[in-house]
């Protein structure tokens, strides 16, 4: 085919497709424009391509209202007291796509976009190619399932990050164009927050129903209205720690009763709102750019800054994201750069003011591989197939997620030019010489570093997941898949169905074991994976949800709750109404006499340390 042929051919696809008459599938359509894109990347025929799709508007059953916002915790309580309710759900405020999925005798009919809040974009094609959202459900009845797509961090770094400038707009990008990268959406997550029924529940029986229709529920802390307050500024200081960027909490009134008699105003619903998190800003100096190599070979400009406080945490670097809005800027040594958090958790450089310092140069090789480079519009591309900074990445990826603190970039990067370690199994295989050879590291450093190795030769299944940095297993998904696979090595021959988590990531996971055995072998020879405790359904303990407050005298808080598991119960974090034992031990602080006055208003039964492990050790027997 010419060039010209193929551009002949997309128009008139595309114009059958536009009239609703398409005689190709997406699929063979994305091929031709993915030939287009490699024989003539500047054809006029692309960019025409590059416009949103005309799609299908479709009517919301239920309008989807926006939240109404506050950014300081107090004026959420003054909200909350004034709905009258008592328990209230604290959910993320993610940054993604918010869509509304329609089911109709337990079929997918359509899946659409926000829109305007009246009417959305019809997206039900694109959207089922994520594997959280199903074509079919088990449930007869008419519902309506809200959620949001989002790209978890991990994937995002792991597989886009210098092909797009955030997660947020690569998968805003490609769900909405008709030319939009398949693989983008695959890779996303959807978390169901809402489901709407003609006979509405409580909203916790609403929250686990989307559980029990297979959905991956949106992470969901239940709290009476007392503790609103403190979960909120608990979860404030901890939103970083999520595997995706949220730019806030929503809160909602748990009782329908309550929901529907609080009402809705025309912009936006009464029974709940919006926290958002500050948008704090600050001011800093550039040193340097540097150029990162990311896995598929795109270099990404990351400025190197005098370090600087933004929202309580130290930022020493932040992305420039491509060429284009390097070149956009055109940094020199010393400009002053605004910085901010947008969606949460990446900060984002938002201004810089040009100062006379000199100008910060683009690299004519790669700073990896010293191969050459290449420019594909916006991005800056390593030639070389083999580009090495991939093996780092994976190497860093292993030390960050196993939690091999003092392990910087500098350490791994000298030790893989000096042939010392190219496969995270070689980490533990380096002794104390190995490391002192190195320019810049005696004695004292090998004795860390060798230490915090050793520290992670022992680990739980779910972070030896997430460690190997398996394309579409992020940190959640790692951990469903750990609590219900027994070892890692078998499950890449058995057909198992993992709750929350779709086909396609179990079968990623399974090729990668397929095509990796060599390298877990080798890995299994050297750590020791512990197991995540399935709850056994019929353990002594089944049916039992503890939660632990104070610290223990006699065990690790961490070895009680997996003994819990271990014989059949459950672990939470906070008392619920669901809780059947408080565990307290030494009280000391006042969130320990919080979590001991919600158990006393729920009727918890409390029991000490001694009576816990006088329960266990009946446990003990009993399954003996
Ligand atoms: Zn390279």
């Amino acid at each position: 085919m010419t060039i010209k042929s193929i551009e002949k051919a997309i128009l008139y696809h595309q114009n059958l497709y536009d009239k609703g008459k398409p005689k190709i599938s997406d699929k063979q359509f994305d091929v031709l424009v993915a030939n287009l894109q490699r024989r003539s990347p500047d054809s006029p025929v692309l960019d025409q391509l590059g416009k949103p799709l005309r799609t299908e508007k479709i009517q919301h059953h239920t309008s989807m209202l926006s939240l109404q916002k506050f950014y300081v915790v107090a004026n959420v309580e003054t909200w909350g007291k004034k709905t009258g309710e008592t328990l209230f759900a604290i959910q993320p405020k993610y940054d993604g796509v918010a869509l509304s999925l329609r089911y109709e005798k337990g079929k997918l009919v359509h899946a659409a976009t926000r829109g305007d809040g009246e009417e959305g974009d019809d997206v039900t094609r694109r959207a089922l190619l994520c594997p959280d959202i199903p074509k079919r459900i088990k449930e007869r009845r008419s519902v309506e399932i809200r959620g949001e797509l989002i790209m978890q961090s991990t994937v995002f770094e792991d597989m886009f990050e210098g092909e797009f400038a955030n997660a947020r707009n690569a998968v805003a990008g490609n769900l909405m164009r008709r030319s939009g990268r398949t693989d983008v959406i695959k890779a996303c997550s959807f978390f169901a927050y809402d489901l709407l029924i003609k006979k509405m529940f409580d909203f916790d029986t609403r929250m686990k129903a989307l559980g029990d229709l297979k959905f991956m529920p949106t992470h969901t802390a239940f709290v009476v209205s007392t503790a609103v307050g403190e979960k909120l500024n608990a979860f404030s200081k901890s939103f970083r720690e999520f595997d995706y960027a949220m730019d806030g909490l929503v809160i909602k009134v748990c009782s329908y009763k309550i929901q529907e008699e609080v009402g809705y105003t025309s912009h936006h619903s009464r029974w709940a709102c919006a926290l958002k998190f500050r948008g704090d800003t600050a001011r800093t100096t550039i040193l340097d750019v540097t150029w990162q190599v990311s896995r598929n070979g795109t270099l990404t400009p990351v400025a190197e800054l005098d370090p600087v406080d933004l929202d309580g945490v130290t930022i020493s670097r932040a992305t420039l994201h491509h060429l284009g809005r390097f070149r956009m800027f055109a940094p020199r040594k010393g400009d002053v750069v605004t910085l901010a958090r947008r969606g949460g958790v990446i900060p984002h450089i938002e201004a810089i003011e040009t100062g006379k310092g000199k100008k910060i140069k683009v690299p004519k090789v790669c700073p990896s591989c010293e191969g050459s480079l290449r420019v594909e519009k916006d991005f800056l591309k390593c030639c070389e197939p083999e580009c090495d900074s991939a093996l780092i990445r994976k190497l860093r990826h292993w030390a960050n997620t196993t939690g091999m603190d003092c392990w910087g970039p500098e350490v791994i990067q000298a030790l893989y030019d000096a042939g010392d370690l190219t496969h995270p199994d070689g980490f533990y295989e380096l002794g104390h010489a190995d490391i002192e050879r190195l320019d810049g590291f005696g004695m004292d450093s090998s004795t860390t570093l060798i230490e915090e190795m050793e520290k992670t030769r022992s680990m739980p299944l779910d972070t030896l997941i997430t460690a190997l940095g398996i394309p579409l297993i992020g940190k959640t998904i790692a951990k469903r898949i750990a609590k219900a696979i027994p070892d890692i090595e078998s499950f890449g021959f058995v057909d198992m169905d993992v709750p929350g988590v779709g086909q396609s990531r179990i079968n990623a996971l399974r090729d990668w074991i397929i095509d990796h055995g060599d390298l877990l072998e080798r890995l299994l020879e050297v750590v020791d994976v512990i197991p995540i405790v399935r709850p056994d359904i019929e353990g002594p303990l089944a049916g039992k949800n503890f939660v632990f407050t104070g610290r223990l005298s006699d065990m690790e808080r961490s070895e009680a709750q997996h003994l819990v598991c271990k014989y059949g119960g459950d672990v939470a974090g906070g008392v619920t109404k669901a809780t059947n034992y408080l565990v307290v031990g030494d009280l000391a602080k006042d969130s320990q006499l919080t979590k001991r006055n919600k158990a006393e208003k729920y009727g918890v039964t409390i029991i000490s340390e001694t009576e816990f492990a006088s329960m266990l050790a009946e446990a003990m027997t009993e399954n003996e």
